[in-house]
């Protein structure tokens, strides 16, 4: 194994069949702060939203392609099936039952994954376990670790509760022996045994559980995650490249999206892996203090904006849950 390392996720991408409904939900909802409103760059007639901490960093950046009107999907082997994030502490367990269930969400207190112990990261005894309008599941872990939390700042959600960023992901293997292969000797995560991976780069860690996969095949679409991103320092991007494909992978060439540069191999699990750079960021082409509130087009689409802009769904105005400027 080269120098290089990953700095944990970076990214994770899912799918939502109901645009308006998604914004409400993460936005609204959770909490979380909406960093791009963009199209997708293969479809420039729909979506990609991004939300994330207040300053749109790498370690909290959740995104949703839009299929307009996409049918539930289901996880299945080669998926990852739960998303892991980090509360900063017991208490807002309590909370977030509460604002959930006032939202029509049930959501479930669990004994959290014994698993999380060979981590060495205090993740405390219970987790919270709940599935968005469309299915996506999800699991707040309280995070007694050192790792600085990345914050949204919202109108209702108090920054003592708010979501701290990602913790890793519960993923369902097609080829176990594969996957394990791959994170190994090709992404440099530490076995700990049952399942259970980490990888820890220079201020960030991350984690990946395998689970038993269900007998049911898998059905991508609405509520599913279509690909988890690590992250990677800028320069290393190249290396990356070439290093998945010494191992035998095709790998994409390195992307440009914009906000950051991107290589994507299938892992031999099935699950779609991104590798992307820790900037240049969100930041690129709006104002910090506004970012996701105006439609961002990349340089092809701006010329055609009043083409592209009329077709798109009317979207809840992510302003109404900014943080008042006077408290
Ligand atoms: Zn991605």
């Amino acid at each position: 194994m080269s120098s290089i390392r990953l700095n944990g996720v970076h990214h994770i991408s899912c799918i939502t069949g109901d645009a308006p409904g998604n914004v409400g939900f993460y936005v609204g909802v959770l909490g979380m702060r909406m960093v791009k409103k963009t199209v997708n760059q293969d479809d420039p007639s729909v979506y990609h939203l991004f939300y994330g901490d207040e300053n749109g960093n790498p370690g909290f950046d959740l995104t949703f392609f839009e299929y307009p009107g996409a049918r539930p999907g289901r996880a299945g082997a080669g998926m990852v099936h739960r998303i892991l994030w980090r509360l900063q502490s017991a208490g807002s367990l309590d909370y977030w039952q509460g604002r959930l269930a006032e939202a029509g969400i049930p959501a479930e207190l669990v004994e959290a994954d014994p698993r999380f112990a060979a981590t060495g990261i205090d993740t405390g005894e219970k987790a919270l376990r709940f599935a968005d309008p469309e299915g996506l599941e999800h699991e707040f872990l309280v995070y007694n670790g050192a790792e600085s939390p990345l914050i949204p700042l919202h109108s209702e959600v108090p920054p003592a509760h708010a979501i701290a960023g990602f913790h890793g992901v519960n993923a369902y293997s097609a080829s176990r022996e594969g996957t394990e292969a791959v994170l190994s000797r090709v992404l440099g995560f530490e076995d700990l045994g049952n399942g259970t991976w980490l990888v820890a780069g220079e201020s960030r860690s991350g984690c990946y559980l395998l689970d038993v996969p269900p007998e049911e095949r898998q059905m991508p679409g609405a509520g599913t995650v279509h690909h988890i991103a690590w992250a990677t320092r800028m320069e290393d991007q190249e290396e990356w490249q070439s290093h998945v494909s010494d191992f035998g992978l095709y790998a994409t060439p390195v992307v440009d999206r914009f906000y950051f540069r991107a290589v994507y191999f299938r892992e031999p699990g099935g699950v779609l892996f991104e590798l992307a750079t820790m900037g240049p960021g969100f930041a690129t082409d709006e104002p910090a203090g506004t970012l996701g509130e105006r439609l961002s087009l990349p340089p092809d689409f701006e010329a055609i904006r009043e083409q592209v802009e009329p077709h798109l769904k009317v979207l809840p105005d992510v302003r109404q849950w900014r943080p008042s400027q006077s408290s």
